[in-house]
């Protein structure tokens, strides 16, 4: 049989476009490496609400309203907003994906990991091993939602993402009084190049931080210490490409999500961003399809349509994440930064205008209030 789409993986971005193309009377292979969806956890499961407009889950753990966010002083700015961000059990959530998958048609196959894939005139192949057998499959495009190390963006020789960050995440026993606030930590005892986190998740919190270029667990051991007589219940880490890829379209194939580096730079949030890219790439198919042409120059409108959507956002995220970077063990100028937007009027600027998902307005809109701060972009110091 030759099955119209083959996704690799069974994520969200892979399951969201297994589940529309679908729902519309594609036929999809889905392949997933793991015997269990969702399985191992690497994420923190904050998200907006807006995600769950395309993925109808109850795996809500609990909402936050705000962040207090810790300079290397010590001192912290607290932001709050009206709306909510949710903290979810990421397995559920992408079992939930994956059921509106399995329903609405997709033939999913869990314990079969891609190893291959080739490109020819007249199909896309893709070589797989199923509980240690080797099998293979044919489709009209083949789709890499396979995450950070995708398979599919390797074998199909796509450019790596410009930038990973690692990270080291656990699940604590700690139980944080304040649950409506996430806190971050910035400066040199907490990250370098990113940032650390703790999020309230009932009754456990997750800790974890980011880094760019070096081995996070000393930071981490850092901010666990901040958290007193704390258990590690489990660790959940994992790459986050923070940098899109120059292309993310080719013959009869597309990358998706994390494949493709659709990440959010700042916050390295990528469920929100991976179903964009997936509700696009389902629109570029369809018209694919609809018009029989499956070459990179069809399937380069899907490129076209998910950066018209976010890519403004992602671009300018990314330059105020390679300054940050820059910056990330300046303590000295971070604290001068922490007196600077330490005001009334600020964090009620970063009130109003505070988006999980569209976090560059806010950075834009201080630097357009304290212009002396541009000094600080300009000159580090
Ligand atoms: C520590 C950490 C915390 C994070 N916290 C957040 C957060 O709070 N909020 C947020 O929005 N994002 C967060 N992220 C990022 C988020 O997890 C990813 O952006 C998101 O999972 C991307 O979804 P995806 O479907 O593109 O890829 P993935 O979720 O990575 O899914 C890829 C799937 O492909 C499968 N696969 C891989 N290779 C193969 C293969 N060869 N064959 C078959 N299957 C394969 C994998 O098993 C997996 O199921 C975090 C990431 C990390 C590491």
């Amino acid at each position: 049989m030759v099955y119209d789409v083959i996704v690799s993986g069974a994520g969200p971005s892979g399951s969201y476009l297994s589940y529309l193309l679908s729902k519309n009377g594609y036929k999809v292979l889905q392949l997933e490496e793991h015997k269990e969806i969702g399985k191992p956890v690497e994420c923190t499961g904050l998200v907006s609400e807006r995600v769950f407009k395309y993925i109808d889950s109850k795996a809500k753990i609990n909402e936050v309203h705000g962040a207090n966010v810790y300079f290397p002083n010590n001192k912290f700015i607290h932001i709050s907003k009206g709306e909510k961000t949710i903290v979810m059990y990421r397995d559920d959530f992408d079992k939930d994906a994956s059921a509106m998958a399995i329903s609405a048609g997709t033939d999913l196959h869990v314990h079969s990991r891609v190893i291959d894939a080739t490109i020819s005139d007249e199909y896309a192949e893709v070589k797989y091993k199923q509980d240690g057998e080797i099998k293979y499959a044919k489709s009209e495009v083949v789709v890499g939602a396979d995450g950070a190390n995708s398979t599919i963006r390797r074998v199909l020789n796509y450019e790596r993402p410009e930038k990973i960050i690692s990270t080291y995440q656990v699940d604590s026993s700690f139980y944080l009084e304040d649950q409506d606030d996430v806190n971050v930590f910035i400066g040199s005892e907490n990250s370098k190049g990113f940032f650390g986190w703790a999020v309230p998740s009932g009754e456990i919190t997750r800790i974890g931080v980011g880094v760019d270029h070096v081995t996070a667990i000393k930071y981490f051991k850092n901010i666990n210490n901040k958290f007193d007589g704390s258990k590690i219940l489990g660790i959940n880490s994992g790459p986050i490409p923070i940098n899109y890829l120059k292309k993310t379209y080719g013959n009869r194939s597309l990358l998706l999500g994390d494949a493709a580096g659709i990440v959010k730079p700042l916050s390295g949030g990528g469920i929100y961003t991976g179903i964009i890219s997936a509700k696009n790439a389902y629109t570029a198919l369809d018209n694919a399809f609809n018009n029989g042409d499956f070459s990179e120059d069809s399937l380069k409108y899907y490129q076209k349509l998910w950066k018209k959507e976010i890519g403004k956002e992602l671009f300018v995220d990314r330059l105020i994440q390679n300054y940050f970077s820059g910056i990330s063990t300046n303590d000295k100028l971070l604290n001068k930064i922490y007196e600077k937007i330490n005001n009334e009027d600020v964090i009620k600027m970063i009130n109003r205008l505070g988006d999980i998902d569209y976090p560059a307005k806010i950075v834009l809109s201080i630097l357009l209030r304290k212009p002396q701060l541009l000094k600080y972009f300009i000159f580090k110091s």
